[in-house]
């Protein structure tokens, strides 16, 4: 066993755990970041070019917490001297008389967040090579764009090493003995710290239940489909093609979400944002397509420009709560374990918001942001009895 007792370990170096690895040692706090993959890797959510920054969310508390993420992006942009971020917009459309659509423009406006609403009969003079389906409203929330997420990840923990923080990678983590100095083993070794933070992605149940703790979490694969232009640069991000999503629709009930082309260019990236369950050690052995034949139908409808079958198609992970909010919170036996989990296929945009909030938890402080919503108490599951 290593004699250093460290203030901090954080299991897990996706961008949530790397984000508060980085502010444990912003703050000066010794900080280990375990992660069982060599870094860096492609099997947890993490990875991938690209995501969606956003304000345009039905809850003003994502907005509110949204608000600091971008100020804070824009932080470490200037930290780390690399472009993380490029506004191009993102397009909201849904039904006029729907659940959502209503719901998101309001939140936006009633927040004063920068947003334009489209009439139908400019709908297409501002976005070129799109049906806006009927009955469905539109709109433009301006300050949106894309994060290079690779890049941002292997900023955030380079900076985070700059620090003074401690990586170690292909250190799976196997055995975890809570107490005021707590001990973490892993597959090489054992560290002490006087607090943990736990933030391993779609593995979130199998870490916590070394501390005999499970939550109503749901890993499912995601199909990362790419389409090709019929004429190449027709959803050209230099051409300011934005971002969009498509709330409810006549192919899906859950939202359909597309990048401009970019990182390969001639392929736009559009997705289904939910996937089938899978096993996150085995995640390829899922195997189902359901959701491309739903993106399929979508895009031959509204987007005639791209050729109906998917050039490229990667794979991705959710972890899934009940409600598709996140879990922060203290565990609830050990006050010294905190845990980020369930990030539900859109925490990216917020890594350095809930680092920050996972910092602020695991050092006793009063979070930045109100954590009400992301308690573990919320699930009508009881946590199963402590070790
Ligand atoms: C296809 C796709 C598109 C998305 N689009 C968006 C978007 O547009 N906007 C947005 O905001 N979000 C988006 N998301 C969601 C976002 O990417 C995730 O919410 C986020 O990456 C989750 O990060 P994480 O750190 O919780 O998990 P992960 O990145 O999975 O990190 C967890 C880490 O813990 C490690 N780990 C697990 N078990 C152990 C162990 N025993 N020992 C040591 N290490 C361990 C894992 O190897 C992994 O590296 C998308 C996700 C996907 C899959």
């Amino acid at each position: 066993m290593s004699s250093q007792v460290y203030d901090c370990i954080v299991i897990g170096a996706g961008i949530q755990g790397s984000c508060t690895a980085y502010y444990h040692a912003k703050n000066n706090k010794k900080t280990l970041l375990l992660e069982q993959f060599i870094l860096p890797h492609s099997r947890g959510s993490s990875h991938g070019q690209t995501r969606i920054i956003r304000k345009a969310y039905p809850q003003d508390f994502y907005v509110r917490m949204m608000e600091d993420s971008y100020k804070l992006w824009a932080e470490l942009e200037k930290e780390a001297g690399v472009k993380l971020y490029r506004r191009t917009g993102l397009l909201v459309m849904g039904a006029e008389n729907g659940q959502q659509y209503p719901r998101v423009k309001d939140v936006l406006l009633r927040n004063r967040v920068p947003t334009v609403v489209l009439k139908r009969e400019e709908f297409s003079q501002h976005v070129p090579n799109f049906n806006l389906s009927s009955g469905d409203g539109a709109l433009v929330d301006t300050t949106a764009g894309v994060l290079y997420a690779d890049k941002a990840l292997a900023s955030i923990q380079r900076l985070f090493q700059s620090l003074g923080g401690v990586i170690k990678d292909g250190q799976k983590v196997t055995g975890i003995t809570p107490g005021a100095v707590a001990t973490v083993t892993t597959v090489s070794g054992a560290y002490q710290a006087r607090s943990l933070v736990i933030t391993a992605g779609p593995w979130a149940n199998t870490l916590l239940s070394l501390t005999g703790l499970g939550l109503p979490l749901q890993v499912v694969k995601i199909n990362v489909c790419y389409w090709q232009e019929k004429v190449p640069g027709s959803y050209d991000v230099q051409k300011r093609f934005p971002c969009f999503i498509q709330l409810e629709s006549q192919e899906a009930d859950q939202h359909i979400y597309g990048l401009p082309s970019n990182e390969y260019p001639g392929l736009m990236k559009v997705c289904y944002h939910i996937g089938k369950e899978t096993d996150p050690d085995e995640r390829d052995r899922q195997t189902d397509q359901s959701d491309i034949a739903i993106l399929q139908r979508f895009i031959a409808r509204c987007m005639p420009g791209l050729v109906p079958v998917p050039a490229v198609v990667e794979s991705c992970m959710y972890t899934l709560t009940p409600d598709s909010d996140f879990v922060l919170d203290h565990h609830p036996t050990y006050r010294n374990i905190v845990i980020g989990a369930g990030f539900s296929g859109h925490g990216f945009k917020f890594g350095p918001v809930i680092g920050k909030i996972l910092y602020e938890l695991s050092t006793g402080q009063l979070p930045s942001h109100d954590v009400s919503p992301f308690k573990i108490s919320r699930f009508q599951t009881p946590a199963k009895s402590a070790l």
